[in-house]
């Protein structure tokens, strides 16, 4: 390929990044991403990166897989497209509908197919209102979520995500959608205990049932574990409460999968590792470990049978795409067969735990918590206080991203808190790295935060 230099010129000019000031990274130009394999990317300078981000919590069985490379092009020359809008279908959109049945928990039985969470998030918000209006219950339309919580970025997506920047532009969210806080404990607990705060929280989402109406009220969306928020896990009471008021004022649950699904927690899907059975879950991402873009909305028996007794009017070109959907096969057969997701769950996802509690000893670190392997910390300048940093926010957070690059890991940041999200295929070994290279950029970002 060009010279890094010639690259970063051509993307400064023509491409526009996803959540990016693009002219400032023009200036200072884009790292090139050129190779990947197992754990580890490699730039156009050839230096090699630990991703423990799996992308954009993403690849889950690790890059560089020939056995997908193989099936998508078995597919691509057998049948490299066909849709699957009105009476048609294929073999590839069929088996993986019944393969992610058999793997959802309870009667989670159907799937419609999208090209990524956001378009599946979208599907939701159309499917549970159209749900509810063929149950001749059309006044139940509002659809609750959370503040920090994110669902993707079309229109509807954007505005079930409770991002307020994102809100901010294009003057979001559309009707009919509303926002409840998030369980975050460390950031807005304050003095009380934290199941005790897990149950307010989730007791806000009664308030809200409350003040609108249960006659208006038709689904809760939530990320089982915050992801993009900043890896949020909530106190132990926080599931049970929100799971016994949807089924008190007959509330559709709605798990958004899309980071949580496919072995990330330990568990094929993340509402089993918080203990909640939903109507519907969004899935995404490690559904085809990013090897192919594919989403879809799993949906239990009663909303599939009543949905299906209407023509429903929604759908996408790609949705069920054959290329993709056996792309996603053959990742779920090595999900299961090498068994990543059991391996998650007994060795690796303790193991994290275990070392990533370590880091709470460094004085920048006021919390480091793990859920499966998604991990998180709080970066404070008073620990007793779990205060944020005064400066303006999100800076301490981007040097500390700044220093993982430099010391080649990938790792991100949402505000002062920086994240992990690793490959599933991670060795002990590569998370002992990662662990060391967060604690040098910590080392490297406390000292720069001092000055
Ligand atoms: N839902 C969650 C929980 C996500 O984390 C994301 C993306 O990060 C989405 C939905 C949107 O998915 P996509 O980017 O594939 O549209």
């Amino acid at each position: 390929h060009l010279p890094t230099a010639e690259l970063q010129a051509i993307d400064a000019a023509h491409h526009m990044h996803p959540f990016t000031a693009n002219t400032a990274l023009g200036r200072k130009g884009a790292r090139v991403i050129t190779r990947a394999e197992g754990v580890r990317l490699t730039d156009s300078d050839g230096i090699e990166l630990l991703d423990a981000m799996a992308g954009l919590w993403c690849v889950n069985i690790g890059y560089g897989r020939k056995e997908l490379a193989d099936a998508a092009a078995r597919q691509m020359m057998e049948l490299p497209f066909y849709n699957t809008f009105f009476q048609t279908t294929t073999v590839p959109a069929l088996t993986l509908a019944k393969r992610i049945a058999d793997l959802a928990p309870g009667d989670l039985n159907h799937v419609f197919f999208a090209s990524s969470g956001s378009e599946a998030n979208d599907t939701n918000i159309r499917m549970v209102r159209h749900y509810w209006a063929l149950k001749g219950k059309p006044s139940k339309r509002t659809i609750i979520s959370r503040k920090n919580g994110y669902h993707g970025s079309s229109m509807g997506s954007a505005s079930l995500g409770g991002m307020a920047g994102m809100h901010a532009q294009g003057g979001l969210p559309i009707a009919d959608i509303v926002h409840i806080d998030q369980p975050y404990w460390y950031g807005e607990g304050g003095d009380t205990a934290p199941e005790e705060f897990g149950i307010a929280r989730a007791r806000q989402l009664e308030e809200m049932i409350a003040k609108l109406g249960e006659d208006n009220v038709a689904a809760f969306i939530a990320e089982p574990i915050q992801g993009a928020g900043g890896v949020i896990i909530p106190p132990a009471s926080y599931w049970p409460e929100i799971k016994r008021i949807c089924d008190a004022h007959d509330i559709l649950l709605i798990a958004d999968e899309v980071i949580c699904g496919f072995g990330r927690t330990g568990e094929w899907f993340g509402s089993t590792s918080v203990g909640i059975h939903p109507h519907i879950m969004t899935i995404a991402k490690g559904l085809s470990s990013g090897y192919q873009p594919i989403g879809g909305s799993v949906v239990c028996d009663e909303i599939a049978q009543v949905i299906g007794s209407d023509e429903f009017n929604h759908g996408y070109t790609y949705s069920g795409h054959p290329v993709a959907a056996a792309v996603a096969l053959e990742n779920l057969r090595i999900l299961d067969e090498e068994g990543i997701v059991t391996r998650v769950k007994d060795t690796t996802a303790p193991y994290l735990a275990k070392i990533w509690k370590s880091l709470e000893d460094h004085p920048l670190v006021g919390e480091a918590v793990s859920h499966g392997l998604m991990a998180s910390l709080a970066m404070t300048p008073d620990k007793a206080a779990r205060a944020p940093f005064a400066a303006e926010k999100g800076t301490v957070g981007y040097i500390c991203r700044e220093r993982c690059f430099a010391n080649n890991l990938v790792m991100r940041h949402v505000g002062d808190r920086m994240i992990i999200s690793p490959p599933l295929v991670i060795t002990p070994a590569d998370l002992d790295l990662v662990v060391a290279r967060a604690r040098k950029a910590l080392d490297e970002t406390y000292k720069i935060a001092q000055d």
